[in-house]
């Protein structure tokens, strides 16, 4: 076996022929993407009626989240191009991966993250991946707004997701669904920060149901942090504030997009408070054995503000058709925020080294 072939599951090796690469395109590539579909029979049961439940756990890629899928593109397409850098605006995880990717390429990488509002976990990883790091005193659409005007005038990639080869990269995500259920889902379920992971899956859902891939293209539902909801509110939030630091955005990227994809699908946008995302959080992890930062438990904590006829929901899950397919995207790694999971652990129990103090925690 050649090492080539070791490396023959990223996600430009498995879906080439759907991405803009040529013959000419170095691969930049640490084997993301083909990450696992879980069935989640607990979930299932709290959705009833024969629903079933899917989690497309995106924590196991390369980085911890789904951003290494459209950043194999990114960096690939700005080495073709012969960007000598690559600089982003990040909540923290576009900062890991484009580290990471940027590190494989030999190429510099310049992140631009809000002061103070950064997990420590992925604060680390830009760190360790070699990245310069600059903190800047404002919050993500700040930096955002910097990099935009810096990628205007300079020879160095923007490597946010207003870059289009990111969204391209991102799309795979849905692919890999389809084959793996034979089908598109009936609804799928994505939190939603910057816009642009909802308007790749639906563009994904499209390719794919127009080469007669599929049979049909899912309901679309997003859930925003109840503290920054632009989206929701139809209005550009100044100070967006969130536990949920992945999807603290004020004013999305990918906006317009996100709105034809819900419209489009029938779908809907609705709000979680943080209190909903972090019992969600916990209920997933410890029901479902699946650890997943803040952010990505807002598709859980939708899902279930979805069934709950008391909570003023945008979308009422009893539409869903009997023995629905539901898949729900958790973006993000647990690992990568040791704070917020720190806050939410109880005491560690203080027994002696004896074996019936052990066996009484049994119930
Ligand atoms: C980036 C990110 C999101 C939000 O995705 P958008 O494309 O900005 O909507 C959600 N969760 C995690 C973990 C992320 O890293």
């Amino acid at each position: 076996m050649s090492f080539r072939t070791l490396h023959d599951r990223g996600v430009i090796a498995r879906y080439r022929s759907y991405l803009p690469v040529s013959e000419n395109t170095p691969v930049i590539s640490l084997n993301e993407g083909s990450t696992p579909l879980i069935h989640a029979p607990k979930l299932s049961a709290r959705v009833g009626r024969g629903c079933e439940v899917f989690i497309k756990y995106e924590g196991l890629n390369p980085t911890g989240s789904f951003k290494d899928r459209g950043m194999t593109l990114a960096l690939s397409k700005a080495i073709e191009n012969g960007s000598k850098a690559v600089i982003c605006a990040s909540t923290g995880n576009t900062s890991a991966a484009a580290a990471a990717y940027a590190a494989r390429a030999s190429i510099t990488c310049i992140v631009l993250l809000p002061a103070g509002k950064i997990s420590f976990g992925k604060l680390a990883q830009a760190f360790m991946y070699g990245a310069k790091v600059v903190a800047i005193d404002g919050n993500f659409d700040d930096a955002l707004r910097l990099v935009r005007e810096i990628g205007e005038t300079e020879p160095i990639a923007v490597v946010n997701s207003i870059n289009p080869d990111r969204l391209q990269g991102q799309k795979t995500a849905s692919f890999e669904i389809i084959e793996e259920l034979g089908d598109a889902p009936d609804v799928h379920i994505l939190p939603v920060g910057n816009a642009g992971n909802i308007s790749a899956y639906w563009m994904g859902y499209e390719e794919f149901h127009s080469l007669k891939k599929s049979t049909r293209n899912p309901v679309m539902l997003g859930f925003q942090a109840a503290g920054s909801a632009p989206i929701y509110h139809n209005r550009v939030i100044e100070k967006p504030e969130t536990v949920a630091t992945a999807i603290r955005i004020g004013n999305p990227a990918s906006w317009d997009k996100a709105t034809r994809a819900l419209q489009t699908s029938g779908g809907a946008i609705d709000i979680v408070t943080d209190e909903e995302i972090l019992a969600a959080q916990f209920w997933l992890s410890s029901n479902e054995g699946i650890f997943v930062e803040p952010a990505s438990a807002a598709s859980i904590a939708g899902l279930f503000k979805s069934l709950d006829p008391a909570a003023g929901r945008a979308y009422d899950a009893s539409r869903f058709p009997e023995g629905a397919r539901i898949v729900c995207t958790v973006t993000g790694h647990g690992l990568k925020d040791p704070d917020v999971a720190k806050d939410q652990c109880g005491s560690v129990i203080a027994a002696k080294a004896e074996r019936g103090e052990i066996l009484r925690l049994i119930s």
